[in-house]
This record gives structure tokens, sequence and C-alpha cells, in this order.
């Protein structure tokens, strides 16, 4: 028998979506990124472990309601409509979405609009966005095309198969880096990221919320936005 000393630290499982880069993205095999280093650090700071687990965006949060998971860390937009299935963390980063288009079609300002074919990740704010201010007042009438993965879009903008995308615009020029797209609009959403658990796991959302302020107030989220962003 091994002796051990203390209690067993307790071990979450967080959920992510790794087509988001820097946010999450998958190198090497491995799950890595600006918002897994965050929780890292988080569940070093407040003592409990974390394993990540990689699905499809739209099933994070019915995955925190059925209780397969405990943490979501995706890059998430804090909004009134998830507010009512999960609680949020503070605040831990501010973005727009973006328009991307594939390079050499910056110059095409009607991307939005007739019959373009625009891309989406399904159950995203980019998604609800071009339902909304598109779809439905009949602006585009093109196909909105939904996906599981961030991965298909950009490979099928590389490809032309689709005009445009719209997406959180970090994440939009980081896949401008490697791939022949480019931002060429802004949309002015103001969201902000957040950690999401379960509605009512008060007591977890107290210890996020209390790792986050550490991470901010010992420099550790400077770090990581230099590590991630310059
Ligand atoms: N921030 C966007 C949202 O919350 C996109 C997040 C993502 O695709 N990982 O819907």
């Amino acid at each position: 028998l091994a002796f051990s000393s203390g209690v067993m630290a307790q071990r979450y499982v967080v959920g992510t979506n790794a087509s988001f880069p820097p946010f999450e993205y998958v190198e090497k095999g491995e799950i890595v990124g600006f918002d897994i280093d965050l929780v890292k650090e988080i569940a070093k700071l407040q003592d409990f472990e974390v394993e990540f687990r990689d699905i499809s965006f739209d099933s994070l949060i019915p995955g925190l309601a059925s209780g397969s998971l405990d943490i979501v860390a995706a890059g998430m937009t804090i909004t009134d409509a998830r507010k009512e299935v999960v609680s949020f963390s503070d605040p831990y980063y501010s973005a727009n979405q973006s328009v991307l288009v594939h390079e050499g079609s910056e110059e095409d300002l009607t991307v939005l609009f007739g019959s373009n074919d625009i891309g989406v990740q399904t159950g995203t704010t980019g998604d609800t966005w071009v339902r909304d201010k598109l779809v439905k007042p009949d602006i585009l009438t093109g196909e909105l095309r939904n996906y599981d993965s961030y991965v298909f879009v950009i490979r099928d903008l590389a490809n032309q198969n689709i005009d445009a995308a719209v997406l959180d615009k970090p994440v939009a020029e980081t896949y401008s880096k490697n791939n022949p797209v480019n931002v060429v609009a802004e949309v002015i959403t103001g969201e902000e990221y957040g950690i999401a658990v379960g509605k009512n796991n008060q007591a977890l959302l107290k210890e996020i919320n209390a790792g986050l302020a550490k991470v901010i107030e010992n420099g550790t989220m400077d770090k990581l936005i230099e590590k991630y962003f310059e």
C-alpha cells in the first residue's frame, strides 16, 4: 500500500473545440493554446486537476448540462441565451466577429450579399450573426453552410468552395497567417469570453474566478497574451 499525504486533488473534465487557434488547436497530436494554458494555470493555483476533451462546439453546453463536462474553455462568448443554461466566469478576453475571404477576392465588397455562400461553425455567435443579420432579412440568398470545425470552414474557403467565413477576428487573423485567406472586415459585436461551468456549480465557479484573478494579478495573463498574440 502506498501512503498518500492528504486528500487527492479533484479532477475535472474540460471541454473545448480545438479548431480555434490560438485559443485551442491541435499541435503534434496535443490540444494546446491560450485557453488550455489558462485553465492549467488556474487549476495549479487552485489545486485541482484537469483533463481536456476535444468535441464539437455545439456539444459543449449540452455536455455541461448533462454532467459529462465540468468546465468549458473554448473562447466562448458570454451571452444571455447561454447564461440561461450555464454559468460563466468573469470575462478574460474581448473579441469582435470578422469576415474572411479567399486571397485575391478582397475587393469583392458584396461578399455578404446575394448568392454568395458563407461558412460558419455551428452554434457560434458567428453562426447566429449570419442567420439573424443576413439570412432572415434575405440579404443573403446564398447558402449558410454549417460546419462542425473551423478546420473544414478554412479548407473550403481556401479551396473556394465557399465565398466567405464569419468568425471571431483573432482566430480569423491566426488562420490567415498560414492559409490563402484574408480578413476583409470587422463586425463590431463587442464579445467577451468566459470559462463556463454547469449552471448550479457555484463552488467550481468561485474557484475558477479566484484562479483567474490571480492569473491576471501575478502577470501570467500578460505572458499568455505575449506568447500567443505577438
Ligand atoms: N466566440 C464564439 C462563440 O462563443 C466562437 C467560439 C468558438 O468557435 N470556439 O460562439
